[in-house]
């Protein structure tokens, strides 16, 4: 049974358009997982190591037939094939891939946590996200995304830019 999930994508290394794009693309040629709707795509200040460049992020709206968990294969997959090195904690990435919401799933593994951890207090996530899904209901916090946009207190720089197509 397919399953509405918000995806993050993210890119602060090389050609940050190109990278999201071709991620876009191919999550959209996938098979299983079709986007519905895609937000804006914002500049971003990064968050945590600080001596990087400026992050594109933007969020997907899917439909998938994937379980979490080969959801999240398929993403991490999809980050090694687009050149994705492992780096510093927080530092700078080609394309890094998240699974903000699956349904009103609420996953607490090892592995895997949904919603994703940075859903609640990073503006980066969810300011594109209140963009396409403002009346969501996040399962844990019980609020909505417009609400925790509201409540928001992370001060780094969330600026939309030109709207790119797939
Ligand atoms: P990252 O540095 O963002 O690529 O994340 C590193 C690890 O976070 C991944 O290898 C996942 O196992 C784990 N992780 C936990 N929850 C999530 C989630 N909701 N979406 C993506 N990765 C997650």
């Amino acid at each position: 049974m397919a399953v509405i999930a918000y995806l993050g994508v993210g890119s602060n290394q090389g050609d940050r358009h190109a990278h999201c794009a071709a991620a876009i693309a191919q999550i959209a040629s996938s098979g299983h997982t079709g986007i519905l709707d895609q937000s804006s795509w914002y500049l971003t200040e990064p968050w945590g190591y600080h001596d990087q460049d400026e992050f594109i992020n933007l969020v997907l709206k899917v439909e998938t037939g994937l379980a979490p968990l080969e959801l999240l294969r398929f993403l991490k997959d999809l980050e090694e094939k687009l050149g994705r090195h492992k780096t510093v904690p927080f530092g700078p990435r080609t394309i890094d891939l998240d699974i903000l919401l699956y349904g009103d799933c609420v996953i607490q593994s090892p592995e895997l946590t949904i919603p994703h951890g940075r859903l609640g207090e990073r503006g980066f996530v969810l300011v594109p996200l209140a963009e396409i899904a403002p009346q969501l209901v996040h399962p844990v916090y019980n609020k909505t995304i417009s609400r925790l946009v509201a409540e928001l207190r992370d001060t780094r720089r969330v600026v939309k830019v030109e709207r790119e197509n797939q």
